[in-house]
């Protein structure tokens, strides 16, 4: 078989698109030199090699030493030179190059073929002595360290050696001569060291190199980064030999990188540096100053490549249009000059912040390099998050504190306060106030609406806080377990800081960090990019976008970020309002039906107004709205004194309450008195909140002329029967509400599907079901058997260790919940062939999730206001 693959000097055997065969540096060399760009020749060994090496005790396949060497003679005649030759000796570079970049490996060889005869050849053909010393002492240095494995301290010593008895503090200083004695030494040192001396045959070099790289594919460094990405073992790494070009044999030789665009803004500029008279590690060492490419672009004090060497300029300028043209992608290239020559020694696809792949995408189709639909692809949705909030300048000092969960993205700066009311009342005189919780509930919306962020010690990706902090477009740390808050004490402590309620933080909801003090951040921009690639996105999507909101605020917001309806209104947010908490808890506290009625009665005409506002907004979009769910004790408060006060405000017996929330007090509540059962108990809850969604939806109808259709959703559905009683509720009362109003109103009562028990028998919840909604955060949690709130302890050592590939919280589970989902899918698709489906957990707003709903054949997906614009994009992709 074929274990070698020649490029360079009219003998291209290799192509961009073998990159799993010749890495992706041998693909894309073999690619650069068979459009006609200037390549120094060289071969590829494939990453078979790699394999069939682990595979068979560490030995290379036969036919190898036999191709490799026909594929060395073939470069020998291309460039006139000979391997080994004591007159005209061929230099080879040997480089490694998996599929995709991996740090940990061995990466560079450099100046390989020298010893104590070729050195002279060298020195003759660059007619430079102290060159060609220089060279072989780095080769012996760049070998001894990487392929032999010597500190490379020991090489640093004999050169200061040398300097102190040349009485010379530079480099720069040593001649010829010294450099030759700096070779003599590290031989010596290397024989000692290794225990045999240093290879001189080239052939014996060649094959150390080729064993060094392929040994580090399994380092313990490569290992470890492999696992970190999920790369596999198997991909194994190619090696690259290829004929040296020299950068440093003179002042018209140089070396450089560059991106054919800005990779931090997307501006369609050359970008890079270059450094005279170097060989490529000098521009990554940092000893001198790189110089910019182009003149326009160059300080005074600066010598810009387009005037200190203006034709290789113009022959890299001309390489920059190949290039973009042939890729069609922004490119990231290595190059050397020598002798004013021009030589290209590597390309890739150019990393690039979130904002410059936006821009890139846009301007390319606008350009014609690419099509619409291939811009959309190439904007990472979850970039997009990032481009919408503010972020922590990358040049700012910060002093980190800890680390969390990184619950919802932005950065903010702000006074520590330790409750909500605190949080309201400071932000009210204009102080920025950051909102510091072991945990929230949402008795602490108010808090966190008037914080810049919040941060939390306990809880996941799906705790209050999170959902509400990435709802209202705050940034968030959540479960920040290194800092210990101590309310009555008003600090928190971590990693040997003490803080007092009143001193600043930072935190970075996009990572998760929390700094002390104050640190610089950027605004973001919004450009007219973002809304060109939201508006070709839309073109290829088929699920709908909708969101996730109760406030008139944030459904303003989503509307303004593109939702097509609200796709889960929580119905108990709008119950903390000061106004209202009270009747809600007289509701509550209330002995009978008749006393709850009462309340009810009070809240009714908040409801009503509530649900007037967000069909107002989204006028003609569908609004669903989700009847109450979380356990009735979440709306009593929980500390004594509290209870006193609003007993006191209600005019209640404290007797009567203590006992009262003793009763509703539960073991397990998530999986308790909440949900449907809730509207089964308590029917005149759900008929209060029929009637203001109908009342409301009618009163828009009539101002409006457009009639909102409103989706009644009952949570926590767990069988047929429930949902059936449920629904009869809000018919009931949709008759009723017609009836005095003289006139109707479409509408559809549908449920989420939460509990495992409800995916199972989705056929027949189906039959009294007109839509069904993936509440797919209640869902993990049920059929993981993993508690959202307090996950947060062991979740994230579940994912660093590899236990879960993602925490199931932010990305679908697609075996487990996954498979639930299909499940439900086809029952109850199955029973109502055009039943409408989609998703409200806060997968809806997460990339690789988004994927799946679209495989499962969803309609829509709901998730906060910020992610819709993500949603939008990852539909797309999802559907090209
Ligand atoms: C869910 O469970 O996925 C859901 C959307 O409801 P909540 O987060 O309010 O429980
Ligand atoms: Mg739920």
């Amino acid at each position: 078989s074929k274990w070698v693959y020649s490029f360079g000097a009219g003998h291209n055997e290799g192509r961009a698109d073998m990159r799993d065969l010749l890495g992706g540096k041998g693909a894309n060399l073999a690619e650069m030199a068979s459009i006609g760009l200037p390549v120094p020749p060289g071969f590829t060994i494939t990453t078979e090699v790699c394999t069939a090496f682990y595979e068979n005790a560490r030995r290379y396949p036969d036919e190898l030493r036999g191709q490799v060497a026909d594929a060395l003679s073939r470069v020998e005649t291309a460039v006139g030179l000979r391997f080994g030759d004591r007159a005209k000796p061929l230099l080879v570079s040997v480089r490694s190059g998996a599929r995709v970049s991996m740090p940990g490996m061995m990466d560079t060889v450099l100046n390989l073929g020298l010893n104590d005869d070729t050195v002279q050849g060298l020195a003759a053909a660059s007619n430079d002595e102290r060159f060609a010393w220089d060279s072989y002492r780095r080769f012996i240095q760049m070998y001894g360290s990487v392929v032999l494995g010597v500190d490379h301290h020991r090489f640093e010593e004999i050169i200061e050696t040398t300097k102190h008895d040349a009485g010379v503090t530079e480099d720069t200083a040593l001649t010829a001569a010294d450099w030759q004695r700096v070779v003599a030494g590290y031989k010596d040192m290397v024989a000692q060291e290794t225990g045999k001396p240093f290879p001189e045959a080239p052939e014996d070099q060649l094959w150390g190199a080729i064993g060094a790289v392929f040994g580090s594919w399994m380092n313990p460094r490569a290992n470890t980064y492999r696992r970190l990405h999920d790369i596999p073992a198997s991909w194994g790494t190619a090696v690259n030999v290829q004929a040296m070009v020299f950068g440093n044999m003179g002042n018209d030789c140089a070396t450089g990188v560059c991106f054919t665009r800005d990779p931090s803004t997307g501006e369609n500029i050359f970008y890079g540096e270059y450094l005279v008279n170097a060989q490529g590690e000098d521009v990554v060492a940092g000893i001198r100053t790189p110089q910019p490419l182009s003149a326009a672009r160059a300080k005074p004090d600066e010598k810009p490549m387009e005037t200190v060497l203006p034709n290789a300029y113009d022959e890299l300028m001309r390489v920059r249009e190949t290039l973009e043209r042939h890729y069609r992608d922004m490119q990231d290239i290595e190059f050397t000059v020598q002798q004013n020559k021009l030589y290209m020694l590597q390309t890739r696809n150019g990393k690039r912040t979130a904002a410059a792949s936006l821009r890139i995408a846009v301007e390319m189709a606008n350009e014609g390099l690419i099509d619409r639909e291939e811009a959309v692809k190439r904007v990472n949705p979850s970039a997009l998050d990032q481009l919408l909030h503010p972020t922590l300048d990358p040049k700012a000092k910060r002093t980190l504190l800890s680390k969390g969960l990184p619950a919802s993205p932005g950065a903010a700066s702000g006074t520590i306060v330790f409750n909500a009311d605190e949080a309201e009342l400071r932000a009210g005189k204009g102080e920025a106030v950051v909102l510091v919780r072991i945990e929230t509930s949402p008795e602490d919306i108010h808090g966190m609406h008037a914080a810049r962020g919040i941060v939390t010690t306990r809880g996941g990706m799906t705790s209050h806080a999170a959902v509400v902090a990435r709802g209202m477009g705050r940034p968030c740390v959540a479960g920040a377990g290194g800092i210990t808050v101590d309310y009555g004490a008003q600090t928190l402590t971590a990693g040997g800081h003490v803080l007092r309620a009143g001193e600043t933080i930072t935190l970075d909801g996009a990572t998760g960090e929390v700094f002390v003090g104050s640190v610089a951040m950027i605004e973001p921009k919004l450009s007219g990019d973002f809304a060109t690639l939201m508006e070709w996105a839309d073109e290829f999507r088929r699920m709908k976008v909708r969101t996730n909101a109760e406030t008139p605020l944030d459904a303003e917001t989503a509307r303004k970020f593109g939702a097509e309806g609200i796709g889960l209104c929580r119905t108990e947010h709008m119950f903390f309002d000061p106004a209202r908490i009270g009747a809600v808890r007289q509701m509550i506290m209330a002995a009978d039906e008749r006393g709850r009625r009462v309340a009810l009665e009070k809240l009714l005409p908040f409801q009503r107004e509530d649900f007037t506002d967000l069909f107002r907004i989204m006028a003609g979009l569908p609004v669903t709205v989700r009847l109450l769910d979380p356990p009735l004790h979440e709306f009593l408060p929980h500390a004594d004194a509290e209870l006193e006060e609003v007993a006191q405000a209600l005019g209640a017996d404290i007797e009567a309450m203590r006992r009262r929330a003793a009763e509703l007090a539960e073991a397990n509540p998530m999986l308790g008195h909440r949900g449907c059962r809730l509207g089964i108990s308590y029917p005149e809850i759900y008929e209060m909140q029929a009637r203001a969604i109908f009342e409301g939806a009618l009163a828009v109808a009539k101002e409006t002329g457009a009639a909102p259709v409103p989706e009644i959703m009952i949570p926590l559905v767990g069988t047929r029967r429930e949902l059936e009683i449920t629904r009869a509720q809000v018919d009931k009362v949709a008759r009723e509400v017609f009836a005095a109003a003289g006139t109707t109103l479409e509408y559809l009562v549908g449920t989420m599907i939460e509990l495992p028990r409800a995916a199972l028998v989705a056929d027949r919840i189906a039959e009294v079901a007109d839509f069904f909604s993936f509440g797919t955060n209640d869902l993990t949690q049920t059929v993981f058997g993993l508690s959202r709130d307090d996950a947060g302890k062991f979740l994230p050592h579940y994912v660093e260790s590899g236990i879960l590939p993602k925490d199931p919280f932010v990305s679908i589970d697609v075996d487990g919940v996954g498979a639930m989902v299909r499940i439900a899918v086809e029952g109850g698709r199955k029973t109502k062939h055009d039943l409408k489906l989609g998703i409200c957990g806060e997968h809806g707003g997460d990339p690789s999730s988004i994927a799946f709903c679209e495989q499962v054949g969803l309609d829509y997906v709901s998730c906060s206001p910020y992610r819709v614009p993500v949603a939008r994009l990852a539909a797309a992709q999802a559907a090209l």
